[in-house]
């Protein structure tokens, strides 16, 4: 993409009202848009990033047998009465001019489980899951955190359906591989930690996904000799121990973000929407439940958070926006950068061109390092001199003077 062609620009100045510094960023960097608080559109380059997390973890849930689905996102009161959820806090309630009571989705449990209802009867259609990539309301009370607690948020929710604990226990352990590898991928493996939270009244435990910040706002309590953590919740249920090696934990809490969290249900909704299968004696017997979410949204504000120094971001391969930024400095070396531009682009890369006019190398530098792709190469009368071009990547201090096909071998591995 040729970057004169981008109808955002980068400010120079931080939004007053973000206070998170992955949220300033990408404001300034014309990733995110404020519409209102908690509400934010997402621009070009945004987008991009947003559809690379999207696609990372649409492969990790589609190889654990996930089958995604796209549910509305209006939906009836009543299925909310079914379940005693239409008094929480964060609904966003709707009316009809004629009177129809209606809410905006801000989790799917009570339209998931109704759905599955309609195609499950015996043990033979079990297990199930289903998962979608989408849009959830909530009201939350404090949208102070940019993209980190939307009102209006992207979020993956899978649902998984079992005939028994047992079938359910298997999953639960194969979704928790699946979160390492997304995780991973993003650029946060070494940072997010599986953190044992509270399950609620239906089971011991829940796992979250911690990713440490001083950003965050929840506090956790890390095993450092087991690299997972506890919530602040369970930490009274387990006298302070690690629940894997029984280790005192550290007294002092480290702030921390949850940016994907799994949760056995049981039969709590199944319960509610009377979802039974018959067992191979011909008894019917409650779907066990899980769910395991994971904000997309949110977890583009932890990347930018976490992978940025003081200049700005620093986009880990897989979610860039694009890998390779080509800023040409003189006239001379337009034709050079076009040319390694289509070869790259060729190859399958994708290429982000400064092509832009009458700015100083300083001020596209600037903007360079602001936007966060990871490798810069730069060409100048300087380097075509040399018949060389200035590599430097996102991460590192120090530039290269190197030829093209050795910068090829370097991006295509
Ligand atoms: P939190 O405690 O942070 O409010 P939650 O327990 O309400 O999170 P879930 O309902 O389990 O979260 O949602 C699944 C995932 O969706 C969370 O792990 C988080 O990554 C993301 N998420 C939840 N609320 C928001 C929000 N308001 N904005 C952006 N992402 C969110
Ligand atoms: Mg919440």
């Amino acid at each position: 993409m040729l970057q004169s062609s981008l109808f955002t620009k980068t400010l120079r100045e931080a939004p007053k009202d973000e206070q998170a510094r992955n949220a300033q960023f990408l404001v300034r960097g014309g990733y995110v848009d404020k519409l209102m608080a908690g509400v934010y559109s997402f621009l070009p380059l945004g987008l991009r990033v947003l559809s690379n997390i999207e696609r990372i973890i649409r492969e990790e849930m589609n190889a654990i047998g996930g089958q995604e689905v796209r549910m509305p996102a209006l939906h009836p009161i009543e299925n909310y009465k079914t379940t005693g959820r239409e008094d929480i806090d964060v609904l966003f309630h709707l009316e009809t001019n004629t009177g129809q009571n209606m809410v905006l989705g801000q989790s799917h449990e009570e339209v998931v489980v109704p759905l599955v209802k309609k195609y499950v009867e015996s043990y033979r259609d079990l297990p199930v899951s289903v998962y979608q990539i989408q849009t959830k309301f909530r009201n939350e009370l404090r949208p102070k955190s940019g993209i980190f607690r939307g009102r209006e948020f992207l979020m993956k929710d899978l649902y998984s359906f079992h005939a028994d604990e047992k079938d359910f226990e298997v999953y639960y352990e194969k979704a928790k591989e699946a979160y390492t590898k997304v995780f991973e991928r993003v650029g946060l493996g070494k940072s997010t930690l599986m953190t044992f939270a509270s399950g609620g009244t239906f089971s011991k435990y829940s796992h979250e996904y911690q990713t440490i910040t001083d950003a965050g706002e929840d506090d956790i309590y890390i095993c450092k000799a087991c690299n997972i953590a506890v919530n602040k919740e369970v930490m009274g249920d387990l006298e302070g121990t690690c629940p894997k090696c029984k280790e005192k934990l550290p007294t002092e809490a480290t702030r921390a973000i949850e940016v994907g969290n799994i949760f056995p249900l049981k039969s709590k909704y199944s319960d509610a929407f009377q979802l039974t299968y018959k067992d191979k004696e011909g008894k019917p017997r409650p779907v066990i439940m899980g769910c395991y979410g994971i904000g997309l949204s949110r977890l583009m504000g932890a990347v930018a958070e976490v992978q940025s120094d003081d200049k700005g971001i620093m986009w880990p391969d897989e979610v860039a926006p694009f890998r390779v930024h080509i800023i040409p400095l003189s006239e001379k070396s337009n034709g050079e950068a076009q040319k390694l531009y289509d070869e790259l682009v060729e190859k399958g890369l994708e290429v982000l061109l400064d092509d832009r006019e009458d700015l100083s190398a300083g001020q596209k530098f600037g903007d360079a390092d602001l936007i966060g792709i990871p490798w810069r190469v730069v060409i100048s009368d300087k380097t075509l001199a040399d018949d060389k071009i200035e590599v430097k990547h996102r991460t590192e201090k120090d530039a290269n003077l190197i030829t093209q096909k050795e910068f090829l071998k370097l991006v295509l591995y």
